[in-house]
């Protein structure tokens, strides 16, 4: 953020400093620039936003200073606020985030508490199948239930699972090493690394593929995914702050649903008779993927809109 000579009395306080930020955030095209210049200066203070505000008239000492100024032009040149701090709360839970993962949205936090419901649900009705005698441990009269995921990114959707159910066991894939690691280390954060196997595999050979693939395995409860899911052709028409993910999390091919129609070709082979398989999906596609659901032996199909009224859940259940 350049600095003018001659800066107005109480430029160096908390809400001088903000008020100039959010200007220059304004100027370099970022959006809610107020909120973003906010939001990183709460990091620096480590506070919430709230005191920001209430605090506007506190003087800021110069490492401080030095600091908001260094992440202000960081997200200036438009690399996504997550970025900028490292880190972003996912359901309550901080999670480390960095440019080897997708940031967590507010529409993935409505998949997770959607699953999170289900899995209640299904905790409190028997199995179809009773498990062995010998797999009777954790849950009453059952083996711990278990949730497959494909493509866990900085695994988001399945730390907070695992923290939001404690009975629940989670296998999650990614085809990134690196994004494999960020998971890992949110995994052991948040204290569930015992119950969050992570397993590096590609998401088009998971079921099908030749060669020598780690499979997922079978008698999952739950399928769940936030796949690529953007159209190819969309992707340089997202803002500059989108297209600093990961192309691999964002770009579902031709008509985005690439990995949706493997998901919903192989997840068959990993449920139990019963298991509901859960995806994120595009905002215009829940017809096109409510009939994928239907063709690949999928019953009681629903999409649920999101809070902006937009179509973002599929959810099917193997019949
Ligand atoms: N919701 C993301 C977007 O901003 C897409 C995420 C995805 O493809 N899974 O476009």
């Amino acid at each position: 953020m350049p600095r003018g000579r001659g800066a107005p009395a109480g430029a160096e306080t908390v809400g001088g400093l903000v008020a100039r930020a959010a200007a220059f955030l304004r100027s370099r095209g970022v959006g809610e620039a107020a909120a973003n210049a906010e939001f990183i200066m709460a990091d620096v203070l480590g506070t919430g936003r709230c005191e920001v505000r209430l605090d506007g008239g506190r003087p800021l000492g110069s490492a401080r200073r030095l600091r908001f100024r260094r992440l202000v032009r960081d997200r200036a040149r438009r690399r996504p606020l997550a970025y900028v701090l490292g880190h972003q709360d996912f359901m309550g839970f901080r999670m480390e985030v960095g440019p080897a993962v997708l940031t967590p949205r507010p529409e993935t936090e409505e998949l997770v508490g959607e699953a999170r419901r289900r899995l209640a649900a299904m905790d409190r009705r028997p199995r179809r199948r009773p498990a062995s005698p010998s797999r009777r441990r954790g849950l009453a009269g059952g083996a711990p239930r278990r949730v497959l995921e494909i493509g866990t990114g900085s695994g988001c959707i399945a730390v907070a699972l695992a923290k939001l159910a404690a009975a629940w066991k989670v296998t999650a894939f990614d085809i990134s090493a690196r994004a494999l690691a960020v998971a890992a280390r949110n995994a052991r954060r948040h204290g569930v690394a015992g119950r969050v196997r992570l397993v590096k595999g590609d998401l088009f050979r998971l079921w099908g593929g030749r060669g020598r693939v780690r499979r997922p395995g079978r008698g999952f409860d739950l399928v769940i995914s936030n796949p690529p899911y953007v159209p190819s052709r969309r992707i340089p028409r997202l803002a500059a702050e989108v297209r600093c993910e990961p192309r691999l999390a964002l770009d579902g091919g031709e008509d985005g649903l690439d990995a949706v129609r493997a998901i919903v070709a192989g997840a068959p082979a990993s449920l139990a008779a019963g298991g509901l398989l859960m995806m994120e999906i595009g905002h215009d596609q829940g017809a096109a993927v409510k009939s994928l659901l239907e063709g690949g032996g999928f019953g009681s199909v629903e999409v649920l809109k999101d809070m902006q009224g937009f179509d973002r859940i599929a959810v099917g259940k193997l019949a």
